[in-house]
């Protein structure tokens, strides 16, 4: 019998080719005047673009945001926009521009527009996190999910093929644990599974044809969807076990998320019901864990954690550290279990 709690969360989304131009239309629908705009030093191009077409209503331009939020580097731009005067701030780029953003917003007022360029669905989300002495906190706080977002297809078609494939595959595992979080919905399963759809049709074109603007849309969609999914409930096995792998051992964000999916899959397969022959309708194959891994594969990303820099002596640690903290998981999460799912992901074994 059906039984749940949804909590909607207030964001205004504005999708489209060319829908960049209503920016300052939705900077005045916010009642502000002055912007920070926030890019990687990698997309300074894009930031330096976005002043010049905001002109009188841009404060200026922060180029330094990086991976994982550094509590300098949120120190740095929080003084930035002080000393600005910014009312509001415009990140343009990943989850790590986002990030930074909302560590800007979590000891302000200032609302932020996000302009997402990757599909790891950060902007959708109450999540911040930041990171200290080589440690990462995250939290919940609604003052941190921006206020409005602008998904235009157009600033994806420069994101290198291999990153649209990782980054993509980051965001059908928001979809995949979305499926059976403790908080899952039939709203969000929903959105869940016609997210994972979306991507499997689009990412095989556009790592072919990054240029091709059909299919990037249609990504970006998706990757709403997995962002939709990833903020309105929480996560499990797979979303933990990434987030120690990345901050204890260093491993690249969406890469390692690419390759530790299928097993996550895999393992909570016996204990999910529904979820899995969900994911498996979504992807067009018969089995949930092997449709991740071919489809990963398929795009020619990652798929063991031996290729992404994993050393085979630090598998026996990372187990430790994942089982130390219970956190929800549909299946019990057994030090044995995960040794087992992490010899997997580093030989990079089909499950
Ligand atoms: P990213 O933001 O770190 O970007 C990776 C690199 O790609 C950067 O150099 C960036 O400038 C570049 N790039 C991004 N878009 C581009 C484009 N269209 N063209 C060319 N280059 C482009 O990567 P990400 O995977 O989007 O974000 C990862 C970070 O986001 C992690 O720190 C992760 O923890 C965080 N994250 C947070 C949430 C949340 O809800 N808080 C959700 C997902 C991810």
């Amino acid at each position: 019998m059906l039984s749940f709690v949804y909590q909607a969360l207030p964001s205004r989304v504005i999708f489209g080719v060319g829908c960049l131009d209503r920016l300052p239309v939705e900077m005045e629908r916010l009642g502000a005047r002055k912007a920070l705009v926030l890019s990687t030093p990698e997309q300074r191009q894009s930031g330096e673009e976005m002043v010049e077409r905001l002109g009188g209503r841009a404060a200026g331009l922060f180029d330094r945001a990086a991976m994982h939020v550094p509590i300098e580097t949120a120190q740095a731009a929080r003084e930035e926009a002080q000393r600005l005067g910014a009312d509001c701030c415009v990140a343009v780029g990943g989850g790590s521009t986002t990030g930074l953003a909302k560590a800007i917003a979590l000891v302000s007022t200032l609302p932020i527009l996000s302009v997402p360029t990757t599909y790891a669905g950060s902007e959708m989300t109450p999540i911040w996190g930041i990171t200290e002495g080589g440690r990462k906190t995250t939290g919940r706080d609604p003052r941190v999910l921006p206020k409005t977002v602008l998904y235009d297809p157009c600033l994806t078609v420069t994101m290198p093929a291999m990153l649209s494939a990782t980054s993509g595959m980051n965001s059908i595992a928001h979809c995949v644990e979305a499926l059976y979080a403790q908080e899952a919905n039939p709203i969000i399963s929903l959105m869940a599974e016609e997210g994972m759809r979306a991507f499997a049709e689009s990412l095989p074109v556009v790592v072919r044809e990054p240029g091709n603007l059909e299919a990037r849309s249609e990504a970006l969609y998706a990757a709403w969807l997995g962002g939709m999914a990833l903020g309105a409930v929480g996560m499990a096995l797979h979303h933990k076990l990434c987030h120690t792998l990345g901050g204890s051992y260093n491993l690249p964000h969406a890469e390692t998320h690419t390759v530790v999916l299928p097993h996550a899959a895999a393992y909570n397969a016996p204990a999910t019901g529904e979820a899995m022959a969900r994911v498996a309708r979504a992807l067009g194959t018969p089995s949930a864990a092997q449709g991740l891994y071919d489809l990963a594969a398929s795009l020619g990303a990652p798929t063991s954690l031996a290729a992404l820099g994993m050393k085979a002596v630090d598998l026996d640690q990372a187990a430790d550290i994942a089982v130390q903290n219970p956190y929800y998981n549909p299946r019990p999460v057994t030090r044995d279990g995960i040794r087992a799912l992490l010899q997997d992901a580093y030989e990079g074994r089909r499950p």
